[in-house]
C-alpha cells in the first residue's frame, strides 16, 4: 500500500467561512441582527438602516459610534476577530452574549461587503471593499462613525439564496428583529428605510415612550406598567390589562439580561397570571425584561438560536407569575365611564374611553401585596383588602349572610371571609346601599363615584372560578333531586354528556346512562335552579358544543364556560338587596373580578368628577 495522499485537508478559509455563515446567517435579518449589535456595542446614538428587496440585494447600516482604525477595520473582517474577548477568563462573555467573531467574516464570505468607517480622533477614515476577489482599501472624508452595506446576500450560494422566503416573509423577519432591538435600547434612535421609504423613525427615548413608538401609540391605555425588584431577579415591563386582552394583539416581547429570547416557561407563567381569562392559543401582550445573574442562564451559543433556559424554571415560573398577577391587581381596573358615552354600549367597552388611573389613585382601592404562597384559588386579593375595597358595603353582611338560609356556591368562604370583617369597617357607611337597576345592574355608591355592577356577568365569574376549583379539589357536592329527571337525548349529545360526565360528577351534577339515550339526572349543581335541571343541562351541552366548534376550548374549561354561563343568574332575573351583598361579596372573591370569563367587564365606575361636571360644579 503506498497510499500517500493526504485524507484529512485543512479547509480553504473561504470554505471555512462559508460553513460559519450557515450558522450565523441565515437570512437577511440576521445580518441586520449582527450589524445592528455592532452598532450598539460601538456605542452609537443614532442607527440608521436602509434596506433593498427585504435585504436581499441591500442592508446597510449607519451609525455614529466609536468607528474603527485601519487595522482595526481590516481586521474586523477576519475570522474570530473581535474586540469584545481577549482571554480565556473573557469566555464566558461567549456564553452570555454570544460573541464569537464570527459576524463580519461570515457575512463578508456570503456577500459584498463595504465598510467606510472613521474613529472620533482621525480626520481620515477608511473604506473597505470586500469581495471574493480581496479588499480594496481607500482613504476618505467620512463622518464619524461607521457605515457598513451588505450587498446581494447569497450571490455566491445559489442554493441559500434559493432558499429565502418571499420579500414581505423576510421584510417580517427584519422589521421583527429591527423592534426587538430597539426596545432593548430605547436611548438609541433608529431608523428603518426599506426601498428608499422610512418606515420605522424612533427617537431617543425612556422605555414607556420606545414601546409607544413600536407597538403602536393606543395600546398604551390598555398596558399595565411591571416592575419588581429583588436580588434574585429583577422585572421590568408591561403587560395588557385584562379588560384589553381581547382587543390587544398578542405580541410578546421577552429580554433576558437585555436580549430578545425566547422561553416557554416565561410565556406560560405570564399566561397563567390571568387566571383563566385566556382561551387557547391565545396570548396576552407583553414586554417583559428580566435581569438575572447571567451565570444561572443557558444561552444557546449558537448565534441564530433565541431560546433559552433557566437553571431554575420553577422559581423563575413563580416569581414571574406572581409578579405579573401583583402587578395586574395593583391598577384600578375598572373602567371609568363618562356619562358622554353612556349611549353607546360599544365605545364604553372601547379602551380609548378608559381612564388611565395611575398607582397613586387609590381612593377607594388598596395595594395587593405580594405573596408567593397565596393560594391561586383564593384569588388576587387578600380578603381584608377586599372588605377594605369594599368597606362601605361591607358592613352588615356578616350579620345577614350568617342568618341566611339560601344556598350560595361559596357558602363556606362567605362565611369565612364575613368573620374577617374589622370593626373598623364595621364603624363606617354603614348607611350604604346596594340598589338594582332594572334587574340587571346592581349601582353601589363607593367613596370615588358609583359603581356598576352587570349580575349576570359577575355571578358567570362566580360560578367558572367553582367550577375550575371544584375540577381541582374534586369534592363533588351535588343537590338530590327528590325526583329524578329523565331525558332522552339526541344520539350525538348522548355521547358527549358521556363523554365529559367525569368533568360533569366533579361538578356536582349525578347522572346515570340508560339504554336508548336516555339519561337520568339524580342530581345537580346546588347552583342550578330548582326546576331548570332539565333546561340547564339541555343549556350546557349547546353551548358546550359552540365553544369546542368557534374556539377550540379544552374539555374543562368549555365546561366551566357553558355551566356557568346556563347556571348564572340572568339579567331580568330579581335579586333580593342581601343576594345582590352575597353575589358582589362573592364577586370580590374571585381571581378576577372585573372581567369575565369571555373577556367582558363586570363592573364599570362613574367617577363623583362625572357627576360633578354634569350638574355644572366644576
Ligand atoms: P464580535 O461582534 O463578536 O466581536 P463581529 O464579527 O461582529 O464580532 O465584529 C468584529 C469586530 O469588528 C468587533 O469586535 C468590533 O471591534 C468591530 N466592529 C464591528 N462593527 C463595528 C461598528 N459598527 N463600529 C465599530 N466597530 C465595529
Ligand atoms: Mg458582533
Amino acid at each position: 500500500m503506498t497510499d500517500t495522499t493526504n485524507r484529512i485537508k485543512i479547509l480553504p478559509e473561504n470554505i471555512s467561512n462559508k460553513i460559519a455563515a450557515g450558522e450565523v446567517v441565515q437570512r437577511p435579518a440576521s445580518v441586520l441582527k449582527e450589524l445592528l449589535e455592532n452598532s450598539i456595542d460601538a456605542e452609537a446614538k443614532n442607527i440608521d438602516v436602509f434596506i433593498k428587496a427585504a435585504g436581499k440585494t441591500l442592508i446597510q447600516i449607519v451609525d455614529d459610534g466609536n468607528g474603527m482604525s485601519e487595522s482595526d477595520a481590516l481586521a474586523s473582517i477576519e475570522r474570530h476577530a473581535t474586540s469584545k474577548i481577549s482571554t480565556i477568563d473573557d469566555l464566558d462573555a461567549i456564553r452570555t452574549f454570544g460573541f464569537r467573531g464570527e459576524a463580519l467574516s461570515s457575512i463578508k464570505s456570503v456577500s459584498k461587503v463595504e465598510i467606510k468607517t472613521r474613529e472620533n480622533n482621525n480626520e481620515l477614515g477608511t473604506s473597505l471593499s470586500i469581495d471574493e476577489f480581496g479588499v480594496k482599501i481607500e482613504k476618505g472624508n467620512f463622518p464619524k462613525g461607521t457605515s457598513i452595506s451588505v450587498k446581494n446576500l447569497f450571490y455566491n450560494t445559489p442554493g441559500r439564496r434559493k432558499f429565502l422566503k418571499a420579500n414581505p416573509t423576510e421584510l417580517k423577519h427584519i422589521t421583527d428583529t429591527f423592534k426587538r432591538i430597539a426596545l432593548s435600547y430605547p436611548s438609541i434612535s433608529f431608523k428603518l428605510w426599506n426601498n428608499d421609504e422610512i418606515i420605522f423613525d424612533f427617537s431617543s427615548s425612556e422605555l414607556s415612550g420606545r414601546i409607544k413608538q413600536v407597538i403602536a401609540d393606543n395600546i398604551f391605555e390598555g398596558i399595565i406598567e411591571v416592575e419588581e425588584k429583588t436580588e434574585f431577579l429583577n422585572i421590568i415591563g408591561y403587560v395588557a390589562k385584562p379588560t384589553f386582552l381581547k382587543k390587544s394583539k398578542g405580541e410578546q416581547f421577552l429580554f433576558v439580561n437585555n436580549r430578545f429570547v425566547v422561553n416557554r416557561t416565561v410565556n406560560h407563567a405570564v399566561f397563567s397570571a390571568y387566571s383563566h381569562l385566556l382561551e387557547k392559543g391565545e396570548y396576552p401582550f407583553f414586554v417583559l425584561f428580566l435581569e438575572l445573574d447571567p451565570q444561572n442562564v443557558d444561552v444557546n451559543v449558537h448565534p441564530a438560536k433565541m431560546e433559552i433556559k433557566f437553571d431554575d424554571e420553577k422559581n423563575i415560573y413563580n416569581f414571574v407569575k406572581a409578579v405579573i398577577r401583583k402587578s395586574i391587581g395593583q391598577y384600578d381596573l375598572v373602567p371609568n365611564i363618562g356619562f358622554e358615552n353612556s349611549e353607546n354600549t360599544s365605545t364604553i367597552l372601547k379602551q380609548e374611553n378608559e381612564e388611565y388611573v395611575t398607582k397613586g389613585d387609590f381612593s377607594d382601592r388598596p395595594n395587593s401585596s405580594m405573596n408567593y404562597n397565596r393560594n391561586e384559588n383564593k384569588g388576587i386579593y387578600k380578603e381584608d383588602e377586599i372588605d377594605l375595597l369594599f368597606s362601605n358595603i361591607n358592613p352588615n353582611m356578616k350579620k345577614e349572610v350568617t342568618n341566611s338560609n339560601s344556598k350560595h356556591p361559596f357558602e363556606d368562604n362567605v362565611y369565612q371571609h364575613s368573620s374577617n370583617i374589622s370593626d373598623e369597617n364595621s364603624e363606617q357607611n354603614s348607611s350604604s346601599f346596594l340598589i338594582s337597576l332594572h334587574n340587571k345592574y346592581i349601582l353601589s355608591p363607593i367613596k370615588s363615584g358609583l359603581m356598576v355592577i352587570d349580575q349576570h356577568v359577575a355571578h358567570e365569574r362566580i360560578l367558572y372560578d367553582k367550577a375550575i376549583n371544584s375540577f381541582d379539589v374534586d369534592i363533588p357536592f351535588s343537590q338530590q333531586l327528590l325526583f329524578a329527571e329523565e331525558v332522552k337525548l339526541d344520539p350525538a349529545d348522548y355521547d358527549l354528556l358521556k363523554s365529559i360526565n367525569t368533568y360533569l360528577n366533579q361538578l356536582g351534577f349525578e347522572l346515570k346512562f340508560k339504554k336508548k339515550n336516555i339519561v337520568v339526572i339524580n342530581g345537580v349543581p346546588s347552583d342550578v335552579k330548582s326546576g331548570f335541571e332539565v333546561e340547564t343541562l339541555n343549556g350546557i351541552i349547546k353551548e358546550y358544543r359552540i365553544n369546542e366548534e368557534e374556539k377550540h376550548l379544552e374539555e374543562r374549561d368549555n365546561l366551566a364556560k357553558s355551566f356557568s354561563c346556563k347556571t348564572a343568574i340572568k339579567a331580568g332575573d330579581k335579586l333580593t338587596e342581601q343576594e345582590m351583598r352575597v353575589l358582589v361579596d362573592q364577586l370580590f372573591a374571585t381571581t378576577m373580578p372585573y372581567v369575565c370569563p369571555h373577556g367582558r367587564p363586570i363592573i364599570i365606575k362613574i367617577p363623583l368628577g362625572e357627576f360633578d361636571k354634569r350638574f355644572g360644579r366644576t
